[in-house]
């Protein structure tokens, strides 16, 4: 079973700039692509999950989304880093494009991303999952999904700190960024299994 770390896209992996109409606009954080390849190395899952409202709105089509994607994946690779999958949810209640204006299960913090990956993907170990996201939904999803939560202070996290955008939260952890959130889960991971050989040997 290997460990999984559920990312957010804007703001967490790359630049928040709003609704990014022009794909070359897309830009990863400063060492977002080092800190998913350290995940990689340490054979934890990593998989993004992302609200992403932009067509539902009408600012462009749903297949724009697929771009935008695209290009974030090509911009990790290019720098060794992989994702494991790629989720999005296109909904919006109080959308305009009426197909994705639905009140639906998978729009964060609604767990319903959550729940297809790991019916999707074989071997996720559920009691060593992470959510890292830089808004208050990203942390009430991990407490949805019994998952840890790591608040990162880039795109909207300052805000979401100092009670200036959406609502208070309670992370198990708050980062400067991604690079901080991800050498704070492989912390925590080699505590839970040095804590696990300790009873292993205590049992034995
Ligand atoms: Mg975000
Ligand atoms: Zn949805």
């Amino acid at each position: 079973m290997r460990p999984v770390v559920f990312l957010d896209r804007d703001g967490t992996l790359n630049e928040e700039i709003g609704y990014i109409h022009d794909v070359s606009m897309l830009n990863l954080i400063s060492g977002a692509a080092e800190s998913v390849a350290k995940l990689n190395q340490a054979n934890i899952a990593t998989v993004l999950v992302s609200n992403q409202t932009g067509a539902a709105r009408g600012f462009y089509g749903e297949e724009h989304i697929g771009k935008l994607n695209d290009r974030l994946v090509s911009l990790l690779e290019a720098r060794g880093a992989h994702l494991d999958a790629i989720y999005y949810c296109p909904h919006l209640e109080t959308g305009k494009v009426p197909a994705l204006s639905i009140k639906c299960d998978c729009r964060k913090p609604e767990p319903g991303l959550v729940k297809r990956a790991y019916a999707d993907i074989p071997g996720l170990d559920r009691s060593r999952s992470y959510v890292v996201g830089d808004k208050a939904s990203d942390i009430e999803l991990a407490k949805n999904c019994g998952a840890k939560a790591i608040l990162v202070k880039t795109g909207y996290g300052q805000a979401v700190t100092d009670g200036r955008y959406q609502w208070k939260v309670e992370p198990d952890y708050t980062a400067n960024n991604i690079i901080d959130a991800v050498n704070w889960i492989l912390k925590d991971l080699e505590k839970q299994n040095s804590a696990g050989l300790q009873s292993g040997a205590s049992g034995s």
